[in-house]
């Protein structure tokens, strides 16, 4: 059994990690600042402290195995016209932890990186040597953090692994994505699904793609998790592993949308809208290195079943005849 530090473990993948991390007997502290994140999300039999990842010193000691960094501001948008946010929360603070990692002695860590580090893609399925172009200051910070943790790594022997997630989605349990305000795709069309938003816009049908609308590779929650406990066995002192995830199929737009038609049986209204900026067309993972330097094997990658574990959570979280629908629902895990 170890001990690990979990910082935005109040967050969506976070959460499901610790949850994770204390089903396979680990012990968790969670530290966040509860900015984005919600106490419930917390899983039980986790130690939860509220504070901002900057102040991970007062938290960490030697009796620490390593660390598992989510805590992070992760809005594209915001980050556009809020730069300075990005940059401090996740560059300044992610030194701050590194600092206090080196002070105590603490030399293992996961961290929370992303697709948006590449930018628009040359070439797909994207590998973890294609170039780093960022086209927003969140993509160019967690882009900032990863060359600090490499530096890291070489100088003082840290042992860490970044995972770059493609379109995290799926439930786990009553663990689920919820975002103020929601910018993400099935949760939208969720929200179409069960009236709270007259339609789902379509941003944008004229990309070179089958049907005109973006393609993203989507990853079940729960295999991203499972991800980050082979990362902290596969992690070696001295050296920075990076890591795609995702599982190397492409769904359009429009596919998630009838996904999600299947799934809950509704009528959801598909309006088409314009480009939303800075959508590459296609971002597919190739998530080579993951399965061989981490025996890594997703499970779950139909997306009917990420819809249908995500719907189950929304579900959840809804009042009246759609609470009652859940509570009758059955649940996994
Ligand atoms: N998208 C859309 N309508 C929405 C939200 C998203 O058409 O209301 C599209 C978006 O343009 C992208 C895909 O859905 O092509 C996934 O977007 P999301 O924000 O979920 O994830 P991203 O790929 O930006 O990380």
């Amino acid at each position: 059994m170890s001990q690990y530090l979990v910082t935005g473990g109040a967050g969506y993948v976070g959460g499901v990690v610790a949850a994770h991390l204390l089903e396979a007997g680990h012990q968790v502290v969670v530290l966040d600042d509860l900015s984005t994140g919600f106490r419930e999300s917390v899983p039980a039999g986790a130690t939860f402290v509220q504070g901002r990842v900057q102040d991970a010193a007062e938290v960490l000691d030697g009796s620490f195995d390593g660390v598992l960094h989510f805590a992070a501001s992760s809005q594209v948008g915001e980050s556009v016209v809020d730069p300075e946010k990005y940059w401090r929360n996740n560059v300044a603070g992610s030194l701050e932890l590194l600092t206090a990692m080196r002070k105590t002695g603490v030399r293992r860590l996961v961290f929370s990186s992303t697709a948006a580090v590449y930018g628009e893609p040359e070439t797909t399925p994207i590998v973890e040597s294609a170039p780093t172009s960022p086209t927003n200051p969140y993509g160019a910070s967690k882009l900032a953090v990863d060359h600090m943790i490499t530096s890291e790594a070489k100088a003082h022997g840290l042992a860490a692994v970044s995972l770059r997630y493609f379109n995290v989605a799926g439930a786990y349990g009553r663990q689920g994505e919820r975002h103020d305000p929601e910018t993400h795709l099935i949760p939208l069309v969720f929200q179409a699904a069960q009236g709270r938003r007259p339609h789902i816009s379509v941003f944008g049908e004229d990309y070179p793609t089958p049907d005109g609308t973006c393609v993203r590779d989507y990853i079940h929650v729960a295999d991203l998790a499972e991800a980050h406990l082979l990362a902290l066995d596969a992690a070696k002192p001295g050296e920075h592993l990076i890591c795609n995830l995702g599982n190397g199929n492409g769904f359009s737009v429009r596919e998630v949308i009838e996904a999600v038609r299947r799934v809950t049986g509704r009528e959801i209204k598909a309006v088409v809208a314009e480009r939303r900026p800075g959508d590459p067309a296609v971002l597919v993972a190739s998530a080579d290195r993951a399965r061989e330097a981490l025996g890594w094997r997703p499970r779950r990658a139909d997306l009917d079943g990420i819809v249908a574990d995500a719907w189950a959570f929304a579900l959840s979280l809804a009042d009246g005849a759609d609470a009652a629908a859940a509570a009758a629902a059955p649940r996994h895990p």
